[in-house]
C-alpha cells in the first residue's frame, strides 16, 4: 500500500481521495477549508496540517485545485509541493486547468527532479463519488504508467493522452461539449415543459434518442427526474457555475490561440457568464435552466 499525499478535498478530491483510502493506501489531505477536511476524514482520509505535512514521504501527491493560480501556488509556493516533497514522490495534477499553466507546472517539476503528470477528470460529483471517473493522462511515458498504477480506485477509464499537456487539452475540449449540451438540454426540457410534456415521459424519450448526452442522463436540470442532478438538491453545487464558466473560458482562449471560431461555445459563455453577474457562481451550473426559462431575469 501506499503513502498518498491528497491537495484539494473540495467536491471531486473529498470522494476521489477517501476512494484511495477505502482501498487500502494511506492517505493524508490538506485543504484551506477546514470543513472540506473534517468530511474527508470521516471518509478515511488522514488530516493533515500543511502542504509540507501531506506531502512528506509519499510515494504519490496528487491536486486537485480549482483553477491554473491555485495549481501554481500550491506546486510552486515557497511553502508548496516542489519545496517540500521528496524529488523520488511522482505528481498527479488532477485539477482542470489552462495549458500554458500545466507546461509551466511540467517545466518546474521536471528542473526540480520530479515526474509530473497533468491528470484531468470526467464524470462529474456522481463518478468521484462511485470510482467512476474518466482520467485522461498527459507526460512521459513511464511517469503516465506510474499514476495509472494508483489512479485505478478513482476510475472507471485511464486513457494516455500523449505528451505534457494533452490531458488537459483533451479535458478542455470535452468540457466545451459538455457545456454546450448543458445548455441545450435545459432549453429542451423547459419547451418540452411549455409543450404539456410529463417531465419524465421527455426525459424516458430523450435519454434513449438523438437528444440523448451525459449532461441530459447525470445533471438534468429539472427536480425529480435524475438523483443525480443538482436540481432536486436547490441547486447546491456539484460543478459550480464559476468553474463552468472558468472551463469554457479555458476552450475559448485555446480558440483564439488556434484561430478557431468556437460561435457556439462563446455564446454559452455568455450565459455562464450572465449567472456569475446575477450572483449564482457559487450555485451548480446546472442553474443555467433559470437562463433557459427566463425566470432568472424576470
Ligand atoms: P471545489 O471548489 O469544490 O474544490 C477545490 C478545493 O481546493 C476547495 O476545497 C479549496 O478550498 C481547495 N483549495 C484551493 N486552493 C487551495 C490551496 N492553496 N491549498 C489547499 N487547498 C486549496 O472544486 P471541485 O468541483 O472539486 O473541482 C476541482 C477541479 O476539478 C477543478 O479544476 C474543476 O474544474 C475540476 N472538475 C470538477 C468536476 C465537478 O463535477 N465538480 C468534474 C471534473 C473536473
Amino acid at each position: 500500500m501506499a503513502v498518498i499525499g491528497w491537495i484539494g478535498l473540495g467536491n471531486m478530491g473529498g470522494s476521489m481521495s477517501a476512494n484511495l483510502a477505502k482501498s487500502g493506501h494511506d492517505v493524508r489531505g490538506f485543504d484551506l477549508n477546514p470543513a472540506a477536511v473534517a468530511a474527508a476524514e470521516a471518509g478515511g482520509v488522514k488530516p493533515a496540517q500543511s502542504i509540507a505535512d501531506a506531502v512528506n514521504g509519499a510515494d504519490v501527491v496528487f491536486t486537485m485545485l480549482p483553477k491554473g493560480e491555485h495549481a501554481k501556488a500550491v506546486y510552486l509556493g515557497g511553502d508548496g509541493v516542489l519545496a517540500h516533497a521528496d524529488s523520488r514522490t511522482l505528481l498527479v495534477d488532477s485539477s482542470t486547468i489552462d495549458v500554458a499553466a500545466a507546461q509551466e507546472l511540467h517545466d518546474a517539476a521536471a528542473a526540480a527532479g520530479f515526474r509530473f503528470v497533468d491528470a484531468p477528470v470526467s464524470g462529474g460529483m456522481s463518478g468521484a463519488q462511485a470510482g467512476t471517473l474518466t482520467f485522461m493522462v498527459g507526460g512521459e511515458e513511464g511517469a503516465v504508467a506510474d499514476a495509472t498504477g494508483y489512479i485505478g480506485p478513482m476510475a472507471s477509464n485511464i486513457i494516455p493522452t500523449g505528451a505534457a499537456t494533452t490531458g488537459q487539452a483533451a479535458k478542455i475540449c470535452n468540457n466545451l461539449m459538455l457545456f454546450i449540451n448543458l445548455a441545450a438540454t435545459a432549453e429542451g426540457a423547459v419547451l418540452a415543459d411549455r409543450l404539456g410534456l410529463d417531465k419524465q415521459v421527455f426525459w424516458d424519450i430523450a435519454s434513449v434518442s438523438s437528444g440523448d448526452s451525459w449532461a441530459l442522463r447525470t445533471w438534468y436540470p429539472v427536480p425529480g427526474v435524475v438523483s443525480t442532478s443538482a436540481a432536486d438538491n436547490d441547486f447546491a453545487p456539484t460543478f459550480t457555475t464559476e468553474l463552468a464558466n472558468k472551463d469554457i473560458g479555458l476552450a475559448i482562449s485555446a480558440a483564439e490561440d488556434t484561430g478557431t471560431p468556437l460561435e457556439i461555445g462563446r455564446h454559452v459563455q455568455q450565459l455562464f457568464q450572465r449567472l456569475v453577474d446575477a450572483g449564482q457562481s457559487g450555485k451548480d451550473c446546472s442553474m443555467i435552466i433559470k437562463l433557459a426559462d427566463g425566470s432568472l431575469d424576470s
